[in-house]
């Protein structure tokens, strides 16, 4: 007797599409996504990866697991607070809700007393100058980068950027600022070296085609022994000398000192110090969204705002919204990670790997993000087997370990403490698949 071929019994597309939770997976799928999807299961039976008969429960188990974005929620247990690969300053509470709530039609830039078009992110605005008095105004714009591009583009394109050589930053990636500077259509003036750069370096460089000077502050990495560098109260004399503009990145965000941090600079004192623009990002020690912070005097602010290239770089309505919520709400969770309690973390480290009958070593966390370079806080973490790292990365809930040294390190500081059963779900989860992974290899 003839065998039918059972790619014959692999189930029709519309047969498929018309499942009730295919139907319904509508709701939060798109139709291309979901025809993928039934495309892909009929696939796996033609090469005969499962049989026909399977075809409808692993199409049912693809729509269940699709999410309409790939990005993954990640429970950061790496101990450095402003994770680059994961999305670097997660949200407080205040500023999701301030983020949905901007997600639909929001008065972003209409005045709703009067009807009237209003100034864009207005409310933001304030709230910024009310955290950092010593600015006279503020502009938010997209991101750090695109800050020091308008600030350079609309104060010295077709003229020099005066700039130390000792401050010619690449901040990741290969990013580097001279190239993002000079794509503006500045030029860069190197003054002093690498290692020292005095008053009269930069002296010697103004002149009538110098459009600003610029201090960068190297915020991922430090330099020590013969070195010298001018503080922006001495160049602030000499800029009023000259009539430029000074221009500080400080990269970080912090808009006041931070005694925990006594080496990262801050917009107030920058401010105080004579700069006239300040410029640093919202996603950093700030702890909110991407945004790019541009504070300082009035004209220098305003002539900021007023360039064509203001409208290229803007903040959007979300960005807008979770900052002035971070800048008005309970300390975000960066802030919160930086001045985590010491002896909680302790307890909370303790429990679970006493739950897990895993070691605690000693274990330093880090600000990250390029932030204060070599700056350790004490902490600790539970020592785990390195083969569990991947595991867990690609579990549910995905955790992120810091795998060092032949191991997998859990630091709890960058984790909320609501989380903390959620990781040793995971963790024993993972130990049990590495279980059967060995076993089977003995086996
Ligand atoms: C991080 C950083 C930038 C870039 O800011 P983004 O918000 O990442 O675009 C620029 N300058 C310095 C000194 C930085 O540390």
């Amino acid at each position: 007797m003839d065998k039918v071929d059972p790619r014959r019994q692999i189930p029709r597309t519309n047969d498929l599409l018309a499942l009730p939770a295919v139907h319904e997976a509508r709701t939060r799928l798109s139709e291309r996504v979901i025809r993928e999807l039934v495309r892909e299961v009929q696939a796996r039976a033609r090469r005969g990866d499962i049989p026909p008969g399977q075809v409808e429960s692993a199409l049912l188990a693809a729509v269940a697991a699709r999410r309409a974005t790939t990005l993954r929620p990640v429970l950061n247990a790496t101990g450095v607070i402003v994770h680059t690969n994961l999305g670097r300053a997660p949200l407080s509470a205040g500023a999701v809700e301030a983020l949905v709530a901007a997600s639909g039609y929001v008065d972003v830039e209409l005045d709703l007393a009067d009807g009237r078009r209003s100034r864009r992110g207005a409310g933001a605005r304030a709230a910024l100058l009310s955290a950092c008095p010593a600015a006279e105004d503020a502009l938010v714009v997209n991101n750090g980068a695109a800050a020091l591009v308008l600030a350079t583009t609309a104060l010295a394109a077709g003229r020099e950027v005066v700039v130390s050589r000792g401050e010619l930053v690449e901040i990741g990636a290969g990013f580097r600022l001279p190239d993002l500077i000079e794509s503006t259509g500045a030029t860069l003036h190197e003054v002093g070296t690498t290692n020292r750069t005095h008053l009269r370096d930069y002296a010697g460089a103004l002149g009538p085609a110098t459009g600003c000077i610029l201090k960068v502050h190297p915020s991922n990495f430090w330099v020590g022994g013969f070195t010298s560098a001018v503080p922006l109260d001495e160049l602030r004399s000499l800029a009023d000398a000259n009539g430029v503009p000074l221009v500080a990145d400080l990269g970080s965000g912090l808009l006041e000192p931070d005694p925990h941090l006594p080496h990262e600079p801050d917009a107030a004192t920058a401010l105080a110090s004579g700069a006239d623009v300040v410029i640093a990002s919202g996603d950093k020690l700030l702890g909110g969204p991407q945004a790019g912070l541009l504070l300082g005097r009035k004209e220098a602010i305003e002539r900021l705002s007023r360039h064509p290239l203001a409208r290229a770089v803007r903040a959007d309505k979300l960005a807008l919204a979770a900052l002035e919520a971070t800048l008005a709400g309970a300390a975000p969770p960066v802030v919160e990670a930086l001045h985590a309690d010491v002896e909680q973390l302790r307890r909370r480290t303790d429990r679970l790997a006493q739950a897990l009958g895993a070691p605690v070593v000693e274990h330093e966390g880090r600000v990250g993000g390029g932030g204060a370079p070599g700056f350790a806080l004490p902490g600790w973490a539970i020592r785990l087997p390195e083969g569990l790292a991947g595991l867990l990365r690609t579990g549910d809930p995905a955790v992120v370990p810091r795998v060092h040294a032949g191991s997998c390190l859990i630091d709890l500081r960058c984790v909320p403490e609501r989380d903390d059963d959620r990781i040793l779900e995971a963790v024993r989860h993972a130990l049990a698949a590495l279980g059967t992974a060995s076993a089977g290899r003995a086996g």
